[in-house]
């Protein structure tokens, strides 16, 4: 297993958790197992070039693990529905301040044949066959296309409740 250095971690952990703030994210409270979280990323940045979730196994294509490369596609929706991510690396608001539980995350990805088979398949999209519907900040305008709008606007910081239905 490659060598992570506390130096690393330490260096890692500001770094997100700046990240994550400023965009209306945050890192699980409990520093242990965060630190623990972010020294397997480090770990599988260095032994596959990319930093691949560490509850997950990658298999060292990056094209095939695209979607678990941390944050991975499924981190959003884990949130809105279980209040963090599969690793519980990130949580939601009310996780972070303590106001809700956080419990088991089933996993979402999808398994490996159906994720190929969805890929081949994929066609280019037209504006009625969108995947997801998109959601506009009316507060500065920002659009996302997912499932629901996020919890915080990583622009303007606006709550959710200020995003309407663009598409
Ligand atoms: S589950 Fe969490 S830690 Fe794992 S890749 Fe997704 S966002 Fe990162």
């Amino acid at each position: 297993m490659p060598d992570v250095s506390s130096i690393e971690v330490e260096q890692l952990y500001g770094e997100l958790r700046a990240e994550a703030e400023a965009g209306g994210y945050h890192l699980n409270p409990d520093q242990a197992m965060t630190r623990q979280l972010l020294n397997g990323l480090l770990v599988n940045e260095k032994r596959y070039g990319y930093p691949s979730c560490p509850c997950r196994l990658a298999t060292g294509n990056k094209d095939e693990d695209l979607d678990i490369i941390c944050p991975c596609d499924y981190r959003d929706p884990d949130l809105d529905e279980y209040n963090a991510c599969y690793c519980s690396l990130y949580v939601s608001r009310a996780a972070a301040e303590g106001k809700a539980k956080i419990g088991s995350i089933p996993e979402r990805r999808p398994p490996r044949e159906k994720r190929l088979k969805t890929k081949t398949e994929k066609k280019a999209p037209t504006l009625t066959s969108l995947p997801l519907p998109v959601w506009r900040c009316k507060v500065c305008g920002y659009l996302c296309a997912r499932d629901g709008p996020p919890e915080v606007c990583p622009i303007c910081k606006a709550k959710r409740d200020r995003f309407e239905r663009f598409i």
